[in-house]
């Protein structure tokens, strides 16, 4: 394997990307912190959709894309697979299993915000833990509900709801003080499979409360698709070794 394409922004891509030589190269949109320990290249920032994606796979001489972005990030998981046909060079990808529901747990599926909305409505303190995109939406807070906002930065709340910066991974105790101290009765998440952020999941049920999940998105084929972290180191030895 010449050089290969790391498109990361995820613990597991991190993970993967410390183990490249210099000859390949780490790429982040450039929402989260760029790391600057690691022996491979770095770059920051999109490519200009699928085709400035193939444009850059031609300039730099890259011979494998591999997509380890979130289960969440389609666009870039369909851009990458796009390129790789404009340019006919294999796209490989880390798909993340799901979490799957036990039977104490009591998860309801929502498709997108306006289901979510809709659901929410019997509820008065709910924990977001989505990312920034509720940010969009405090106007709308009803004015039963006290939202709770996690995000990976802090941003200013309003009279009805608190905005808490964090990154994972997260304590099981310290989860358990979030939901006590907000007096949280409904959590909405995605369903990424991570566990760094799995223990908030454990404390909804030990508590009872319901969880609102956001339907994964459809995610397209690839040529080789694994399912953990040392599958795909196993996977990039085996090529370097045939190389
Ligand atoms: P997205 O909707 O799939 O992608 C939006 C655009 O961001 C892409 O079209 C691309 O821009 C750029 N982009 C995304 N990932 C990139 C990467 N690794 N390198 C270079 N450009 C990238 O993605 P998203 O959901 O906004 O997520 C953005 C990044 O945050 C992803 O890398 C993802 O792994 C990470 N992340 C996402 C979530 C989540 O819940 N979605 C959670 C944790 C981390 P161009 O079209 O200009 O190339």
């Amino acid at each position: 394997m010449k050089r290969v394409l790391l498109l990361g922004g995820v613990t597991d891509a991190l993970a993967i990307a410390r183990t490249l030589g210099p000859q390949h190269v780490y790429s982040l949109a450039g929402v989260g912190r760029v790391p600057t320990d690691l022996r491979c290249e770095v770059r920051v920032g999109g490519f200009g959709g699928a085709e400035g994606l193939a444009n850059f796979i031609q300039q730099t001489g890259i011979d494998l894309i591999l997509d380890a972005t979130h289960p969440y990030a389609a666009q870039m998981s369909q851009n990458a697979v796009t390129a790789a046909k404009l340019t006919g060079v294999p796209c490989w990808a880390l798909r993340r299993p799901a979490w799957q529901a036990g039977p104490d747990d009591d998860w309801r599926e929502v498709a997108d915000w306006a289901e979510l909305i809709a659901a929410l409505t019997p509820f008065q303190r709910p924990l977001f833990t989505l990312g920034r995109e509720p940010l969009q939406h405090l106007h709308e807070i009803p004015a039963h509900q006290f939202w709770t906002l996690r995000a990976l930065d802090i941003y200013p709340g309003n009279e009805r709801c608190e905005v808490i910066g964090a990154r994972g991974p997260f304590r099981l105790e310290d989860e358990r003080e979030l939901f006590e101290t907000r007096n949280i009765d409904v959590l909405i998440s995605k369903n990424s499979g991570s566990t760094a952020t799995e223990p908030k999941l454990e404390v909804a049920r030990e508590r009872g409360v319901p969880v609102l999940v956001l339907k994964r998105p459809m995610l397209p084929e690839v040529d080789r698709a694994f399912w953990s972290v040392g599958e795909v180191l196993a996977a990039l030895q085996n090529a370097e070794d045939a190389s």
